[in-house]
């Protein structure tokens, strides 16, 4: 990413216009303007995107790749126009190194399953790290069950950053993948990808990103980044629940076998033999999200017509903002400190549970996030069951991060604390 200074500057009346563009941004919440800071969970959808949905299902509805007539060529001409857009959005090579799937976690059961799973021997290592979220926990520890190789865990440091002289240490002959987050969804860490897919790859290592958060705040460039497979979820990004992406290199697409049988991933079935279509398709068995892959697509170009790197500019200047307000509450400590941060607060307040400041704060129509956020290992390594989690979108504003700080004042005065 490049440095905050030559980014644009945000202009601050801009907001005004791209809360215009979320419907939901106008719901009243317990009598109160909503407030939403839970970004990290799932982001709101603009206009754009409803309407696109919603196009569809009104104008070209039918199955994909299979009928002669005209809705059906209309369906799969969107749902690969929007595989072709996903794939500029990241820059990879070819949209058929696109495949779409239901959101991150299944992006990366299928790496787990297809790629690791198949060669992957007793002995061997997979390499994660202590900020990752359950989706790139269990999967690896399933494959680790099913092939007997084993897990081994990048340590972070107090602020919550990746070790990075431990990630070299902890390869070994037998490290067969890399896979760690982009932007720890607790932490709001953003790992150094580049020098981590580069230490991989002089050990001839693959790596997965999970970019399930960095998809919304960072602009992603997987040529550039260079890594191998990179997963996120469309809901994180503006987009609809249920469609999610797993990029793949091309090469290691072909020499997967598919994930799941059945319709579509086929070019021919005989009982004796089946042979499967090309790349992507080989792993999209089933009528695919059709809509979701539309609607997705419609919310890159609404991200493009901002612009990735005019919205990082504006979150980061909010998180700032948002750091130095939060810093001087009495009682309040941060989870999650490191230099490279994006889009997240995640903090603890003294003798108050994570989740009773939740409930108070929806009470004043603040929506954040209270528990572990999908993370345990990451509140383990911390010493907290759980903490409070404001997470920023395009979207939010000073007035939002002011509601939060009154509320947290709320907070302590009727905790006494
Ligand atoms: C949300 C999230 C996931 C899981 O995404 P799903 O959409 O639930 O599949 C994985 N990793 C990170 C870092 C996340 O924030």
């Amino acid at each position: 990413m490049k440095p905050i200074e030559q980014m644009q500057t945000p202009d601050p009346r801009n907001v005004e216009h791209w809360r215009a563009d979320f419907p939901i941004l106008g719901e009243r919440v317990h009598g109160r303007p909503l407030v939403y800071l839970d970004n990290g969970a799932t982001t709101q959808k603009p206009a754009a995107v409803i309407y696109a949905e919603n196009a569809y299902y009104r104008h070209s509805n039918a199955n994909v790749h299979r009928g002669v007539h005209l809705l059906s060529q209309r369906a799969t001409d969107s749902f690969e126009a929007a595989r072709a857009k996903i794939a500029r959005f990241i820059n990879a090579q070819r949209p058929e190194e696109i495949v779409f799937v239901r959101g991150t976690t299944e992006a990366i059961n299928l790496v787990a399953q297809s790629y690791a799973r198949p060669q992957i021997k007793p002995g061997d290592e997979i390499l994660i790290s202590a900020m990752e979220h359950h989706s790139n926990i269990v999967p690896w520890q399933l494959v680790c069950e099913q092939t007997g190789a084993a897990l081994k865990v990048v340590p972070i440091d107090d602020t919550g950053a990746l070790d990075a002289d431990a990630y070299e240490r902890l390869f070994s002959e037998r490290t067969r993948l890399v896979a760690m987050t982009h932007l720890a969804n607790a932490l709001g860490s953003i790992n150094p990808v580049e020098r981590i897919v580069a230490g991989a790859h002089a050990r001839g290592v693959p790596v997965l990103l999970d970019g399930a958060q960095a998809i919304a705040h960072l602009p992603v460039d997987v040529r550039a980044i260079d890594c191998d497979f990179y997963a996120f979820s469309g809901h994180k990004v503006y987009g609809p629940t249920g469609i999610g992406v797993l990029y793949a290199r091309a090469a290691l697409l072909e020499a997967m076998p598919p994930w799941q049988g059945g319709g579509d991933m086929i070019r021919s079935v005989t009982f004796e033999k089946t042979e499967y279509n090309e790349i992507p398709w080989k792993f999209e068995a089933g009528t695919p999200n059709i809509a979701g892959a539309i609607a997705l697509g419609a919310a890159l170009d609404y991200v493009d017509s901002i612009g990735m790197e005019v919205i990082a500019a504006h979150e980061n200047e909010l998180l700032a903002y948002a750091t130095d307000a939060l810093r001087v509450i009495p009682g309040l400590r941060f989870i999650g400190t490191a230099r490279d941060k994006a889009s997240i607060l995640s903090f603890v307040l003294d003798g108050v549970h994570a989740h009773d400041v939740g409930t108070i704060l929806d009470h004043h129509g603040i929506a954040v996030r209270a528990g572990h956020h999908c993370a345990m290992p990451v509140m383990q390594r911390f010493g907290v069951p759980a903490t409070v989690r404001a997470s920023l979108a395009l979207y939010n504003t000073h007035q939002d991060i002011d509601a939060l700080i009154e509320g947290l004042g709320k907070v302590r005065e009727i905790f006494g604390t």
